[in-house]
């Protein structure tokens, strides 16, 4: 089963689900899809569970 991570725009208070799989190493920029804030992807994970996750999954 894979696992799913919640995001949260720090800008625009986007909140959505994503696979670790689809996403950048938690250093590295994202760009938030509906408002385009850049910041380190670690900034959009909802809790220290999801950054967690991310940070565990193989990239
Ligand atoms: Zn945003």
């Amino acid at each position: 089963m894979e696992a799913f991570v919640e995001l949260l725009c720090p800008e625009c208070t986007k909140h959505w689900e994503a696979t670790p799989a689809a996403l950048p190493d938690t250093d590295e920029s994202f760009d938030c899809p509906d408002c385009g804030e850049r910041r380190p992807l670690s900034e959009f994970a909802r809790t220290t569970r999801d950054l967690e996750v991310l940070r565990e999954a193989p990239s």
